[in-house]
């Protein structure tokens, strides 16, 4: 009998800064091996979401699990060794580091502290460098860098940076992978790589949650949706659901 990977579920999460609810009783389930969007207006709860399941965020209700295991909330240290990883809005680099260093980092870290010391943390070890070089050249030439593997990365360009942090976040093999705008600043021809990769890297088994603003992408690649308005969930279903759903076109994509 095989194993069916098991879901990231939230259920009535509730999140408020300054008694203001960011997100207010959010439902969401990612499935692995699939592309699920989170789209709504700016302010509407989607980087909130983001940082609840990372853990930077402790929510004030609702719970969070993998299939049956509960997932802790507010504690970012232990999300690597469960497998989700994710990128930022702003693509974060050591610029004198090499664009491979800055890929390796991915191993150990989830990318949001201590990237210093994250470099200084690389093995040491002849053969676990190896195989983490090994790891961090496959990711580079999964998302179409390994090219520039060598040079530093303050010399790559915006879009180049983008694909990078995927790389970085491919380090972790990630069942879950978190993605917070990965298309903004890119090209229409960079956007449909992006999002080949994504579908390529979702097909592989892993779950990916895509916080997107560009529409197109996310009705093209997506096998699921939720659209946020004010933290709440305003709808959810398929892309082709999602198109026609009144309150949707008038609240969001109607704008
Ligand atoms: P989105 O990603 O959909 O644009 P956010 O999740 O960033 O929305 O923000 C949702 C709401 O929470 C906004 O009103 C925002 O101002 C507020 N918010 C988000 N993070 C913080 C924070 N660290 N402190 C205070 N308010 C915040």
């Amino acid at each position: 009998r095989r194993e069916v990977p098991a879901p990231l579920t939230l259920r009535g999460i509730v999140l408020a800064f300054g008694g203001v609810r960011a997100i207010d009783g959010v439902d969401l389930e990612v499935t692995p091996g699939q592309v699920h969007g989170l789209i709504g207006p700016n302010g509407s709860g989607k980087t909130t979401t983001l940082n609840v399941i990372s853990g930077y965020y402790r929510p004030e209700a609702g719970s969070m699990a993998i299939g049956p295991a509960p997932l802790p909330a507010g504690k970012p240290q232990g999300r690597a060794g469960l497998r989700i990883a994710r990128t930022f809005q702003t693509p974060r680099l050591i610029g004198e580091a090499s664009v491979l260093e800055n890929v390796m980092i991915g191993g150990t870290t989830d990318g949001r502290t201590g990237f210093a010391e994250a470099l200084l943390a690389l093995p040491r070890q002849r053969q676990e460098e190896r195989e983490f070089e090994a790891r961090a050249r496959l990711a580079l030439e999964a998302v179409g860098l390994a090219g520039l593997a060598e040079a530093r990365a303050d010399r790559l360009q915006h879009s180049e940076l983008r694909f990078m942090e995927i790389a970085r976040a491919l380090m972790l093999r990630p069942a879950f992978l978190l993605l917070d705008e990965p298309a903004a600043g890119l090209s229409t021809e960079e956007i449909r790589r992006l999002g080949a990769l994504i579908r390529g890297i979702s097909r592989h088994g892993t779950g990916v949650l895509l916080v997107e603003h560009h529409a197109d992408l996310i009705f093209d690649i997506c096998d699921q949706v939720t659209v946020l308005n004010l933290g709440k969930v305003l709808a959810a279903g398929t892309p082709a659901e999602i198109r026609v759903h009144k309150e949707v076109v008038s609240a969001y994509l109607g704008a």
